[in-house]
């Protein structure tokens, strides 16, 4: 086995084995652009040096070999005295992790090559210092894990005791003393001087790049983006040239578009006389690619004539790093840019104008969650407000209130009816009833995985977290100098992670309004808007999940029609049973007599006509499933212990009231152990006589009546919690009665089908399909039932746990168990339409609008997938893109 390849010998498609930054070194070195020398140790000798603590067979003797011919390559010797070579070492994962890892830079001086780097630079001390002190600092962090802030303490020392604050205002003498201050600081941590062979500088920093892999916060990082724990790091070996060598000399970054806006034309920062991380550290200000034309034009003019060459061999933005060497530039790295929500939309659109790339690879370059991110109302910035800090993006979205420091008193703002924004160091299970109080939630630990974050997103909350240079105190945090207090507003952004004094005005999306037809017309022509209109067309056009929306109401289903609706899938009755007829409810519950109770039910049945008959005219000619009411009658009722206290106060006043008793009676009665798993659904229209014929029969005359006013009603009548073929068939016996007697011979069908959403359903599919036309997921209980988690329980108590621990990537309420609760999906589908091969199949519950999710159902087979209005078009993006991406690729 092969473990270390020249840059020549790789290239862009080789990233599993020489990362990202190795596998383009290899692709810019292939296409002739002025790479330095060197070569790359593959992330397969990471893996067998993690696993087995020592170098892979071989890779001394092969590491031996290729330092070798970069030696002979360069004419010099690692960190010979009279002229040595130096070299970096980088590391380079497959998936770029950004300040996850490190790199070594000037690796080979020492004491004496110190003096020849000079010499080779023309006797300039100043440059070969600089050099030694960057390699002890960066070798002694990355290495030895001696604490950075030392080594910058010593530095920021050296320039007050000179009065300067700037790094090129230190001389050779200056520099020399900070090498023996640090030298110092060395020994202090590590207890041994800093090694002075060059060889065994080299063969330590390969070593601790490795092991960077296993860091803390390495690993933290790859569970919140879901990369793979055993993929390991390469390290890149690179010949050095010098940014640093005087003001003919720098360094820099730049994207071939803007990254932000994606907006056409090379955009960038420049450093004069600088070395490695010193553009992106904000050490001095930097100047632009403009800047640099003026300063030396040739090295411009190169280094546009290269980022139009990588554009065009990417065929998609590329960001770079260079260095200029005495006028001369040198590439350090490139890849495929990260970006914007924005720019990714109005790139893919522009790349697809200019004929680089056609509709079904734009589909490729955008993601549903990008989608989402513009969907969201944003803060208007055009005021300049005060920016306090930023932390975390967690859970996205724009909200202001009040600032406080306890839930209760979160709580209690909101009851006042102003809009509060809980600030915690850190928030735990007993800060929820603050949590759902708040309009945002804000704070000073943990990232995307801890408890305040997890929680946030179950809610569609705005987050954010992990706003490190934010004391929280008990009534006030403090940002520096800056003491914001119990009471003060501030705005937090869950999209960028910014924290804003005071209320920043929102404003909608352009793309909601988009949406929604109503998008200011000066706007209509913004090229974000027409790119994911294009896009999300040709989604349209491409895939084969329909998407259907979840609405209860005549409004939702008007608005999700403006946002693609394909149809409702999951029309929830509940809501139905709530307001003012919660007495007509309550009737019907305390019912003494079979008439008593079917009175209830003949005044409850013209109001839920009406409401049917709303929802089936927005939906005229799209199908609409409407699911027969699913939670337990309890909840219809006040109560218990509000309903006790309000008893007892009676009695004890001498003056009982009959009817509170009663109901006090029935809800005692109807109380549950565990409501989720109790008397709900089919089981409640099993027992209450007369309950799913109203409902039938109101959804039979409103389909009837709207066919009688001309239009297409397209029922489906979708029957909850069925796990055995015998309910459904009961159920399904009355209904049909009920519909052959109230339809008649109007011209109206309707279909009648169930939930799968208890695992007996999934595993004994193959005989409710016998009674079933078709069947929804209810993906929510499917994967309550299916690990045994009563969701409102266990995301607040313990996912941020089972989150770190990696037992899952990600809750499985946000998105599909595949290996599990996905398996039930697919034995369910394939039994069922074994069964009846016309079986149609569809998914409703949050999981209907999660992009990795609706990839599963793609690939599982289904026909629709159902989610809230605002969702729907993230659907539609992710169904096209579902459909253009080959099987289990990755869409990262
Ligand atoms: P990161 O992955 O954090 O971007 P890099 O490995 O790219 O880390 O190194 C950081 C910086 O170090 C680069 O941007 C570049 O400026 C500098 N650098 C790396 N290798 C060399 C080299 N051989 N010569 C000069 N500068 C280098
Ligand atoms: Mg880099
Ligand atoms: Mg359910």
């Amino acid at each position: 086995m092969k473990f270390v390849y020249d840059f020549s010998e790789g290239n862009k498609d080789l990233k599993d084995l020489l990362g990202g930054k190795g596998a383009n070194l290899a692709e810019m070195t292939n296409l002739g652009l002025p790479v330095p020398p060197g070569f790359t140790i593959t992330t397969e000798a990471c893996q067998r040096f993690l696993r087995q603590g020592t170098h892979a067979d071989g890779l001394t003797a092969e590491i031996d070999e290729h330092l070798a011919a970069l030696e002979s390559a360069m004419g010099r010797e690692l960190g010979d005295p009279a002229d040595p070579l130096l070299v970096s070492v980088r590391s380079g994962a497959k998936f770029s992790m950004p300040g996850m890892m490190e790199t070594v830079l000037n690796v080979g001086l020492n004491d004496a090559s110190v003096d020849g780097l000079s010499r080779q630079a023309g006797g300039n001390d100043r440059f070969a210092w600089d050099s030694y002190r960057r390699l002890i600092q960066m070798f002694g962090k990355t290495v030895c894990e001696v604490p950075g802030h030392e080594f910058e303490d010593a530095l920021h020392e050296a320039k007050t005791a000179k009065g300067v604050t700037d790094d090129v205002d230190l001389d050779a003498g200056d520099l020399r003393a900070l090498v023996t201050a640090y030298k110092k600081v060395f020994v202090k941590h590590t207890g041994h001087d800093f090694p002075q062979d060059p060889r065994e500088q080299l063969d330590q920093a390969v070593e601790a790049v490795f092991r960077s892999w296993n860091a803390d916060r390495a690993i933290l990082y790859r569970r919140q983006e879901r990369i793979p724990a055993d993929l390991g790091t390469a390290v890149n070996v690179v010949a050095m040239v010098f940014g640093n060598l005087g003001a003919d000399s720098g360094t820099g970054v730049a994207f071939t578009r803007d990254p932000a806006t994606g907006e056409q034309g090379v955009y960038g920062d420049y450093l004069s006389n600088a070395q490695g991380e010193d553009v992106v550290a904000g050490i001095r200000n930097t100047l632009s690619l403009a800047d640099l034309e003026r300063l030396d034009k040739r090295s411009y003019d190169e280094l546009m004539q290269i980022m139009a060459t990588l554009e065009g061999h990417y065929r998609d933005l590329c960001d770079i790093e260079f260095t200029i060497e005495r006028g001369k530039l040198w590439m350090l790295q490139t890849r495929v840019g990260k970006r914007t929500a924005a720019a990714a939309f109005t790139i893919a659109a522009q790349l697809v104008d200019e004929g680089v790339i056609d509709l079904d690879e734009a589909l490729t370059r955008v993601t549903g969650g990008q989608l989402a991110q513009l969907m969201f109302p944003r803060f208007d910035l055009s005021g300049d407000p005060e920016s306090l800090t930023r932390g975390i993006g967690a859970s996205p979205g724009a909200a202001f209130g009040e600032v406080v420091f306890t839930s209760r008193r979160a709580v209690e703002v909101a009851a006042e009816g102003r809009p509060v924004i809980l600030v915690r160091r850190e928030t735990n299970p007993d800060d929820l009833p603050g949590m759902i109080a708040a309009n945002g939630i804000l704070t000073s630990r943990g990232g995307k995985t801890s408890h305040a974050a997890v929680v946030a997103r179950g809610m569609g909350k705005t987050c954010v977290c992990g706003a490190d240079r934010m004391e929280v105190s008990a009534a006030s945090f403090a940002i520096g100098s800056h003491i914001v207090r119990e009471g003060d507003t501030i705005s937090v952004d869950g999209t960028t992670g910014r924290v804003y004094l005071g209320e920043v005005p929102v404003r909608p999306s352009e793309v909601v309004q988009y949406f929604e037809g109503d998008l200011d017309p000066a706007r209509a022509n913004d090229p974000l808007v027409a790119a994911v209109h294009r896009i999300l067309t040709h989604a349209d056009a491409t895939r084969r999940l329909r998407v259907r929306t979840n609405a209860d109401t005549g409004a939702d289903a008007a608005r999700a029609r403006r946002f693609g609706a394909q149809g409702i899938g999951l029309c929830r009755t509940e809501h139905m049973f709530l307001g003012d007829r919660r007495e007509l409810v309550e009737r019907l519950i305390l019912a003494r007599s079979d008439a008593e109770r079917a009175e209830a039910l003949s005044a409850l049945q013209p109001l839920q006509r009406a409401d049917f008959l709303e929802i089936f005219r927005e939906m005229n000619g799209l199908p609409v499933t409407v699911r027969l009411i699913d939670p337990p009658l309890h909840e219809f009722l006040p109560s218990l212990e509000e309903l006790a206290v309000k008893v007892a106060v009676q009695q004890e006043h001498g003056e009982p009231d009959e009817k509170d008793e009663q109901l006090l009676a029935a809800v005692r009665r109807m109380h549950e152990q565990n409501p989720m798993l109790g008397l709900r659904g089919v089981r409640l229209g099993l027992v209450i006589p007369g309950l799913f014929a109203m409902q039938v029969r109101a959804i039979a005359e409103a389909a009837v009546a709207l066919a009688a006013e001309g239009g297409n009603p397209r029922p489906e009548i979708m029957v909850p919690l069925v796990g055995a073929v015998q309910e459904l068939e009961t159920v399904r016996a009355e209904a049909e009665r009920i519909i052959a007697e109230v339809v008649g011979s109007a011209n109206v069908r309707i279909l009648i089908g169930t939930m799968i959403e208890v695992p007996r359903a999934a595993l004994t599919a193959g005989q409710i399909a016998e009674a079933a036309e078709f069947f929804s997921f209810g993906t929510n209980d499917l994967t309550q039932m299916g690990w045994g988690f009563s969701r409102d329980d266990v995301e607040g108590a313990f996912f941020w746990r089972y989150l770190e621990l990696g037992i899952f990537g990600i809750s499985p309420f946000e998105s599909i168990d595949a290996d599990g609760v996905g398996r039930l999906v697919r034995i369910a589908t394939d039994e069922g339409r074994a069964a009846r091969p016309d079986l149609k199949l569809g998914v409703c519950g949050e999981h209907g609008g999660d992009p990795d999710s609706v990839h599963f159902f793609h690939r599982v087979g289904l026909d629709y997938v159902s989610c809230s209005p605002f969702r729907v078009p993230i659907a539609r993006l992710e169904a096209g893109r579902a459909a253009v991406t080959a099987e289990g690729s990755d869409h990262r």
